[in-house]
């Protein structure tokens, strides 16, 4: 589906499903030289990640595993807490692995922030993270992220993998939610 689509629910399309694909290529172009004769394991972050390890893993040109976690962080209400509860673990053992995580987006960073330890504590040979977009206005905690799409402001977004109520998932192109929806 197309923003065209979805015409009264969104206020912005903030990314075009072109720009996200051009910049995809751009970063596949980075990981490619920067993992140059190394192991890598590329970890996406169910669901959302979704689209993003579709398109990113077939930009990249060599062969690389894929794997998935799916975590739920529980806290008051809807805010994220920090605190993780894996719901699906990798099928890899990431030991001496480089692991690249591949993330929809970091918002206040503390679910990516609890990934990145336990995965070290794996002993994984290195663990690295790339997310399609962040906000940076809303960081609670800085998380090292070595690759980041694209800045975004602190807006609730849809498309491309990321949901409002398990809906939107299937837009192509990342839009600003009108508030009426949720309101
Ligand atoms: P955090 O960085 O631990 O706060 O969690 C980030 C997660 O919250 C992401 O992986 C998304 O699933 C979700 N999220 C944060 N901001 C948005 C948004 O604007 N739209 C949709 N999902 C979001
Ligand atoms: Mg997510």
């Amino acid at each position: 589906m197309r923003a065209a689509d979805i015409q009264s629910d969104i206020t912005d399309i903030l990314l075009t499903e072109d720009e996200i694909l051009a910049k995809l290529e751009e970063i596949a172009a980075q990981v490619t030289a920067d993992y140059e004769g190394k192991d890598l394991l590329l970890v996406g972050v169910l669901k959302g990640a979704v689209m993003v390890m579709a398109d990113f893993s077939r930009a990249l040109p060599f062969p690389v595993p894929i794997d998935w976690m799916a975590v739920s962080s529980y806290g008051a209400g809807t805010k994220s807490s920090g605190v993780v509860q894996i719901r699906k673990d990798l099928d890899t053992d990431i030991h001496d692995k480089h692991v690249l995580i591949v993330e929809d987006i970091i918002d206040s960073g503390l679910t990516l922030s609890w990934l990145l330890e336990n995965f070290a504590s794996r002993g994984a040979a290195s663990v690295e993270v790339f997310a399609l977009l962040r906000k940076p206005d809303a960081a609670k905690v800085v998380v090292d992220c070595r690759y980041v799409g694209f800045e975004i402001p602190s807006e609730f977004v849809i498309g491309y993998g990321l949901d409002y109520a398990e809906k939107y998932r299937n837009l192509r192109d990342i839009a600003v939610l009108a508030p009426h929806v949720y309101e």
